[in-house]
C-alpha cells in the first residue's frame, strides 16, 4: 500500500485564491485589509519567511507593511513600534516574526500586540480564549493541520490523534484544535516513554520535533494519516520529522516536505488577517 499525498502546496493555493475574492468584496466595500510584519535583526530564515509573507500579502490584494528593525533596537522601541501599530486603523493584523534576539522579553513583546490584530495568534488573551472554547486568533501553522486533516477525513470525532511536541508555536495550540474537533488527543514530547508503542495507536499523528526523519515507518499504525510539521535542513535539503520514504508504505495518508504544512502556514496567516479585518468591521467570520 502507498500512502496518499496530501497536496498541501495545491490546497494552500486554493484558501489563498477564496482569500484574495474575499479581499476583493471588501475593498469594494472600501476595505482594504493590512498585515504589518515585523523582523528584528537579520536571521536569513527569518528573512526568507518575511519576505514571502510579503509577497503572499500583496499577491491576495492586501496592503503589506514591513517594518525591519536592526538586532541591537532596544525592546522599548519595539514595544512603541507595535502601540503605533495596534493604534492604526489600517493595519488589521501584526505578526512579529520570532525569534527575536535574546535581549528582548518574547512573551512581553508578543503580549504588547492587541489580541484583536495578534494573527500569529500567540497573545496569551487568544490563547487562552482557544483553550475555553471563545472565539480566538488560531496559531497558523496547528491552523493549517488541521484544514488539511478536515479535508482528507471530514470529522476527527473519535479519534486517536497524537502530537509530538509540545511548544506553544505547533504542538500545544494543535493538542487543543484537535481536542475542540472532539479528537482524543496525547501530547508526545522528549519524556514521553515508549514514544513508537504511543505512536501506533494514533489514527492521527502530528510531527512538530525538529528532528530529521525522527520517526520511523514502524511507528506508524496502517492506514493512519501522518502530518508532518517538521522542516529540517539536512546536506540532502530539506526534510521532515517523519521518514517520508518508510511511512507512505504503512500510512493512508501523508504530507510530503515540502510541499505538505509548509505552503499553509502562511495561508493560514491571509486567513487569519482577512478574520481579523472582518471583525474590525462588525462583519461575520468569513468561511
Ligand atoms: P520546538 O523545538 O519548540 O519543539 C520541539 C518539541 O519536540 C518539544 O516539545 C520537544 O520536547 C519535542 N522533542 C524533541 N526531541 C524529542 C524526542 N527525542 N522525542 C520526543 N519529543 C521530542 O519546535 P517547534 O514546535 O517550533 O517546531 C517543530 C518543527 O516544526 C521544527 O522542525 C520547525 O522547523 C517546524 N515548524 C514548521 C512550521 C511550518 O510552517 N511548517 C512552522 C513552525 C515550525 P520537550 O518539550 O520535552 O523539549
Amino acid at each position: 500500500m502507498t500512502a496518499t499525498l496530501i497536496d498541501g502546496k495545491a490546497f494552500a493555493a486554493g484558501l489563498r485564491a477564496r482569500i484574495a475574492t474575499e479581499v476583493a468584496a471588501l475593498k469594494a466595500r472600501g476595505i482594504t485589509p493590512g498585515l504589518a510584519v515585523v523582523l528584528v535583526g537579520a536571521d536569513p530564515a527569518s528573512q526568507v519567511y518575511v519576505r514571502s509573507k510579503g509577497k503572499q500579502t500583496l499577491e491576495v490584494g492586501m496592503n503589506s507593511f514591513e517594518h525591519r528593525l536592526p538586532a541591537e533596537t532596544p525592546e522599548a522601541e519595539l514595544l512603541a513600534l507595535i502601540e503605533r501599530l495596534n493604534a492604526d486603523p489600517a493595519v488589521n493584523g501584526i505578526l512579529v516574526q520570532l525569534p527575536l534576539p535574546g535581549h528582548m522579553n518574547e512573551a512581553a513583546v508578543i503580549n504588547a500586540i492587541a489580541p484583536e490584530k495578534d494573527v500569529d495568534g500567540f497573545h496569551i488573551l487568544n490563547v487562552g480564549r482557544l483553550a475555553t472554547g471563545q472565539k480566538a486568533m488560531v496559531p497558523c501553522t496547528p491552523l493549517g493541520c488541521l484544514m488539511l486533516l478536515r479535508d482528507r477525513l471530514g470529522s476527527l470525532s473519535g479519534k486517536r490523534a497524537v502530537v509530538i511536541g509540545r511548544s506553544n508555536i505547533v504542538g500545544k495550540p494543535m493538542a487543543q484544535l484537535l481536542l475542540r474537533d472532539s479528537a482524543t488527543v496525547t501530547i508526545a514530547h522528549s519524556r514521553t516513554a515508549d514514544l513508537p508503542a504511543l505512536c501506533r495507536e494514533a489514527d492521527i499523528l502530528v510531527a512538530a520535533v525538529g528532528r530529521p526523519l525522527f520517526v520511523g515507518g514502524d511507528w506508524i499504525r496502517p492506514g493512519a494519516t501522518v502530518v508532518d510539521v517538521g522542516i529540517n535542513r539536512t546536506d540532502d535539503g530539506l526534510v521532515g520529522d517523519v521518514d517520508f520514504e518508510a511511512a507512505r508504505k504503512v500510512a493512508g495518508a501523508i504530507t510530503p516536505v515540502p510541499g505538505g504544512v509548509g505552503p499553509m502556514t502562511i495561508a493560514c496567516l491571509l486567513a487569519n488577517t482577512l478574520t481579523a479585518t472582518a471583525r474590525a468591521n462588525g462583519l461575520p467570520d468569513p468561511d
